[in-house]
């Protein structure tokens, strides 16, 4: 309640998103630790108000499963939202510090996050759009949580550049922008392919081998750093990927370094007509399964978050006695 960038104390920087940036901060009159995203909107007055209405709909998301927040503001041009601080930062990081992940850990990913959305579809009606390991975060009890849920379309609209970095984990029909538009079987490919990322310690769709290495010539081009914008799905046709890919749009698709030189063109092709990315052998076929479930390429045969909180993994990771916060203090 009233919370205002006056009390608010920053105690460190937690990372950098295409829409802005997350900071650990103490709030001075209470003395809470909580993280606050700053997003840089592009929209008018009427409109900024309309997403802070949406984002109310974030303070009555009760789920152990959900991150907690505790209040947004403006603070032009920024629309700034104070959450549960998660000592663990979020998965990405977290392989990325102690390699891929065993299956328990996976597990408790998969039924955490599986939780996670089907509270917010059956409770408020709202797919994440946006699941992808920096978005599940961890805290030193041992909690898994969803952070960054679309609950506003207009905050979805005003951001510059959703465009960047997440269409990595985009399902087939949506990077197609398909007609018919995309519902929470989308969430359900990110899942997919999220947890393969985490049980390979890396992202599964690979890096076609170069043929050209030169992107010089793009570096200083003003071309280089427009990308498409989208609204709710954003077209994407193979020509224009074609083109692009000819011009080696390298920015498209850098997330975090690791897709350096994949035009979209290719990756398109990978996740429209490659085979999906499949679980390490290493993984109970339990865990095979669930995951070939998720990334069926047409979202009709894909299962919802619910159901899928009835397959056998899942099952498995609810009977069994893995220690998740011993495991928090290992790193
Ligand atoms: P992205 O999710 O694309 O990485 P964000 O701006 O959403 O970009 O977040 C930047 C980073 O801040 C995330 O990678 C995550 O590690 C960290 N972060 C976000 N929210 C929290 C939180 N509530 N507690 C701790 N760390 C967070
Ligand atoms: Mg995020």
């Amino acid at each position: 309640k009233d919370l205002k960038n006056a009390d608010l104390k920053k105690l460190a920087d937690l990372g950098q998103g295409n829409g802005g940036s997350v900071e650990k901060v103490e709030h001075l009159p209470t003395g809470t630790i909580m993280a606050k995203k700053s997003v840089l909107i592009d929209a008018k007055s009427a409109v900024r108000k309309q997403i802070l209405r949406e984002l109310d709909i974030m303070h009555e998301c009760q789920s152990d499963f959900i991150i907690s927040c505790f209040g947004s503001f403006l603070a032009e041009p920024n629309i700034c939202i104070c959450m549960e601080f998660m000592d663990k930062g979020s998965f990405d990081g977290i392989y990325k510090q102690v390699g891929p992940l065993d299956a328990e850990v996976v597990g408790l990913v998969a039924l955490s996050v599986l939780e996670g959305l089907t509270y917010l579809y059956d409770e408020h009606r709202i797919m994440h759009r946006d699941i992808k390991p920096s978005n599940i975060l961890f805290n030193s009890e041992g909690q898994i949580k969803l952070c960054d849920f679309g609950v506003s379309g207009e905050l979805i609209n005003s951001v510059a550049n959703t465009f960047v970095g997440t269409s990595v984990y985009m399902s087939p029909e949506r990077i197609q922008g398909s007609g018919s538009g995309y519902s929470v079987k989308s969430d359900v490919w990110s899942l997919g392919i999220s947890l393969v990322e985490l049980a390979l310690g890396s992202f599964p769709f690979t890096d076609p081998p170069d043929d050209d290495d030169d992107l010089s010539d793009l570096e200083d081009s003003p071309d280089a750093t427009r990308t498409p914008t989208h609204r709710d799905s954003f077209i994407l046709t193979q020509k224009t990927a074609k083109r692009q890919s000819r011009r080696k749009s390298k920015l498209a698709f850098n997330p975090d370094g690791q897709l350096s030189t994949m035009s979209i063109f290719e990756l398109i092709h990978q996740i429209v007509q490659e085979p999906s990315p499949r679980m390490p052998e290493r993984f109970p076929q339990e865990a095979v399964d669930l995951v070939d479930i998720c990334l069926f390429k047409d979202p009709e045969q894909r299962q919802t978050p619910k159901s899928l909180l009835d397959h056998s993994w899942i099952t498995l990771v609810r009977e069994s006695d893995f220690d998740i916060r011993a495991w928090a203090s290992s790193f």
